[in-house]
């Protein structure tokens, strides 16, 4: 990482950068939305791409100067609808809140109903909850999970059928089961409704053929591009041809103002890395190593919400041990594992303190952890919860991740 620049002119930034860096050199990162995008995606993020204002589209802007940008911004719509299968692909969502804000921009009228899954229940902010945009203007019903974990389709059927909603969201946040696309189409061709789905976390294993892909189902693909995907923090919008201008006018000028081409081209990067024979790779261990880390925990007499997880993430449901979610992220964290309290279905205890932590092999994986590796960080964090009162085992078990850590070694 070249900092030199930043030294001379803010040195207080330098060095908090540099300090973030060591955080994420000697922690094992277990954040299920986060990832170690490449040299290659952060080196196009600090370009004078950054300079540049192209409010508009490919060869229909609002400003002169966009020769290059047009070239850039059209690659990355192209292997966006390459490697997606999407007939078009708006990539200047500057997040994957906006991914979603545009669709319902695009479809919906103030008052309209959406049928998404709730938050607690694994689903999105920006699917309906009533403190975002999407629960605040729109009429929302929500589908939960079973006792195992996993979308009941019947009773998505029937919300369905009852509430007549203009738009059904798939796609979680935390659900560690495969969605069943050509089945909520079938439910949203059965009511009427529009089809959203939303693969924020799963893209790259999309990606990497190792879930099912939406098109042929969803008339509307939503992502970001910094989770599985690993690329830069952002967005894309994905659709059929017929609803592509309407997809396009409600980012801009519905939305946004000028889009972010540094961040593009990270994202054309981003998704040409995605469609190389390495990446099918790396999405195949991401999910062999989200197993043997679940694996490893039930071995160690923890449980998980559905148990045996069928993707990249996984919920350890704490209600058992009587320890909360909150207090047994911080001890983590103390060991030198990040990760984040989440709710487990019916919890509980407050969505502030919970009774679960949420689990993902998406970042290890690109660091090269393997399944070894994986089962040795779930006995760290079953010892850990174990001990949570116990200093001198939590200060062993912090070497052991840092040992892990310098083993696989990451920006080195
Ligand atoms: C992370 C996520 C988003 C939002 O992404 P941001 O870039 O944080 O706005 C949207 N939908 C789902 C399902 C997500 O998991």
């Amino acid at each position: 990482m070249n900092l030199e620049n930043i030294k001379k002119v803010d040195p207080a930034i330098a060095e908090y950068i540099e300090k973030e860096l060591e955080r994420q050199q000697t922690t094992i990162e277990l954040i299920a939305s986060e990832n170690f995008t490449s040299k290659a995606v952060m080196e196009a993020c600090g370009t004078v791409l950054t300079n540049k204002y192209a409010e508009g589209k490919p060869n229909k802007r609002y400003y002169n100067g966009c020769e290059q940008i047009d070239k850039i911004e059209a690659l990355a719509q192209e292997r966006a609808q390459k490697l997606f299968g999407m007939a078009h692909a708006n990539v200047q969502p500057h997040s994957g809140a906006q991914a979603n804000m545009a669709v319902f921009m695009a479809v919906l009228k103030p008052g309209d109903t959406v049928l998404s899954m709730d938050l607690s229940n694994g689903g999105h902010l920006s699917h309906g909850s009533p403190v975002n945009f999407s629960g605040m203007y729109f009429n929302v019903v929500s589908y939960g999970v079973d006792d195992n974990g996993s979308i009941d389709y019947e009773n998505v059927r029937q919300l369905a059928v009852q509430n007549k909603p203009k738009l059904i969201i798939c796609g979680a946040s935390n659900y560690s089961k495969v969605i069943d696309f050509k089945k909520f189409r079938e439910i949203a061709d059965e009511v009427g409704a529009y089809l959203l789905a939303d693969i924020a976390h799963i893209a790259g294993l999309i990606a990497g053929g190792v879930h099912p892909s939406p098109a042929g189902y969803a008339h509307f693909v939503t992502t970001t591009t910094h989770k599985t995907l690993r690329g830069p923090r952002g967005g894309i919008t994905m659709c059929d041809e017929e609803y592509a201008q309407m997809i396009d006018k409600a980012v801009f000028p519905g939305m946004q103002g000028g889009p972010l081409e540094h961040i593009i081209a990270g994202k054309a990067i981003a998704l040409l890395e995605a469609s190389q024979p390495s990446f099918k790779e790396y999405a195949q261990n991401i999910v062999k190593n989200a197993k043997a880390l679940a694996q490893g925990l039930l071995d160690n007499g923890m449980d998980i919400v559905g148990g045996m997880t069928e993707n990249h993430l996984m919920t350890l449901d704490l209600r058992k041990t009587g320890k909360t979610g909150k207090d047994m992220a911080n001890v983590l964290e103390e060991v030198g594992i990040t990760a984040n309290k989440n709710t487990v279905p019916n919890d509980p205890q407050s969505p502030f303190v919970t009774s679960g932590i949420r689990l993902g092999a998406a970042a290890v994986t690109t660091r090269g952890f393997d399944e070894a590796a994986m089962r040795e960080v779930a006995r760290i964090i079953a010892t850990a919860i174990k001990n949570s009162d116990n200093e001198s085992v939590l200060k062993q078990l912090k070497e052991d991740s840092l040992a892990l850590c310098k083993k696989f070694p990451l920006y080195e």
